[in-house]
């Protein structure tokens, strides 16, 4: 006998809409469909509780004051752990650029961890991107995109690649772009110094993600409107964005949502080991990163005083989205969940709240806060519920 979980009482997000009192009944690892007559083993009525499908991180450095990029396993699930206590219950390691060979031995350490079922894949950012925008990461260690050198960090994920940011104007840019399509692996435009016209042409080469979209590219300007223009208007391309409060302003957000819609929009974190950590001096890759007031800044070398990566989780993303950018609450649920969940390809099992579907939830108090997570039928953060 499989056991059975009923949640009820609460505001269910469902892809069709909100139900007001509704009950989400999970079985063994997955959600079921609900039988009416059924008790309530946690009953939320009366406190505004919502449920909504587990978060989906599409991009991610770490947590915890661990990082991805160390390539070691248990640290990596000390950062996987960090964002699932904080609502993502899928999400893959990105790394930062580094010399090919650690990036390489970095991918196989963390193939097993997607093997595993604890990541749903790596994504390389870097070391093919723009030195005009390579933002926090290290300048002496950036390359042209040339295909074998793609091919290599591609390989060494045994299969775990899910994504690849590179700036398409450099030499081999193209190329490289149709060759991470030709294996399933997402081509993200990003850290690019990439004019409106070059970015057409990497979306006609196969790419589909726009990297956190306005940050790390040239600006949108009416004679110029440079690579976040073609990014927004092409239905084939989904948008990061990072909603810090830091790294966007609502009303760009705003603009970027009124013309993608939540399908083509996809929050992401861009987290460094800061995250869920107090201030104070955290590495990011080979670099030391200053976190004051919750904002991540390199500490010295080159490229100081740029903004390395956000101390961002999924949670609070969500409820700047419904109370700062006052989004309805089923867009940020999209954009947290479905959206993502598709383009990684895992939406099948996540992403929603349906039956046959992962039981990944996050319960969330009438002012957003988190107050619970479920990931695989399992409690990450069980509520105290009286
Ligand atoms: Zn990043």
């Amino acid at each position: 006998m499989v056991e059975r979980t009923v949640l009820a009482g609460a505001r269910v997000v469902l892809p069709t809409g909100v139900v007001e009192d509704g009950r989400v009944t999970v079985e063994g690892r997955r959600i079921a469909a609900n039988e009416s007559a059924e008790q309530a083993t946690l009953d939320l009525s009366g406190k505004g509780y919502w449920i909504v499908p587990g978060f989906v991180d599409m991009h991610v450095h770490g947590g915890g004051g661990a990082s991805f990029s160390a390539g070691d396993p248990e640290e990596a699930l000390t950062a996987i752990r960090t964002h699932r206590a904080h609502g993502t219950t899928t999400m893959v390691a990105s790394t930062v650029t580094g010399d090919l060979d650690d990036l390489a031995r970095q991918a196989a350490a963390l193939s097993e961890l997607t093997e595993q079922g604890d990541l749903a894949g790596i994504h390389f950012e870097g070391p093919f991107i723009s030195p005009h925008r390579c933002g926090a990461h290290q300048p002496e260690l950036l390359r042209d995109p040339h295909p074998a050198d793609v091919r290599k960090l591609v390989d060494a994920a045994r299969g775990a690649a899910r994504m690849m940011t590179l700036a398409p104007e450099l030499a081999g840019g193209l190329e490289s772009v149709r060759l991470l399509a030709d294996h399933g692996v997402i081509a993200a435009v990003g850290h690019t110094d990439s004019s409106y016209e070059a970015t057409l042409d990497a979306i006609e080469a196969g790419a589909t993600v726009a990297t956190h979209l306005f940050n790390a590219m040239p600006s949108l300007m009416h004679r110029a409107p440079g690579p976040i223009a073609a990014l927004l208007e092409d239905d084939r391309v989904t948008v990061e964005l990072i909603n810090d409060g830091t790294h966007l302003h609502p009303a760009v957000l705003e603009l970027a949502f009124a013309r993608a819609g939540a399908d083509r929009v996809a929050f992401i974190t861009d987290a460094m080991g800061a995250a869920g950590m107090s201030d104070g001096m955290y590495p990011l890759g080979p670099m030391s990163v200053e976190v004051k007031d919750g904002v991540a800044r390199i500490a010295d070398g080159p490229t100081a005083g740029s903004i390395a990566g956000s101390t961002l989780t999924l949670d609070t993303a969500f409820k700047r989205a419904v109370t700062i950018d006052e989004l309805p609450v089923g867009d940020a649920v999209r954009a947290l969940s479905a959206t993502p969940a598709r383009l990684l390809g895992v939406a099948d099992r996540v992403g929603s709240l349906e039956p046959g579907k992962d039981a990944d939830l996050v319960i969330l108090d009438a002012s957003y806060d988190l107050v619970g997570v479920m990931r695989k039928g399992d409690w990450v953060v069980k509520p105290e519920v009286r």
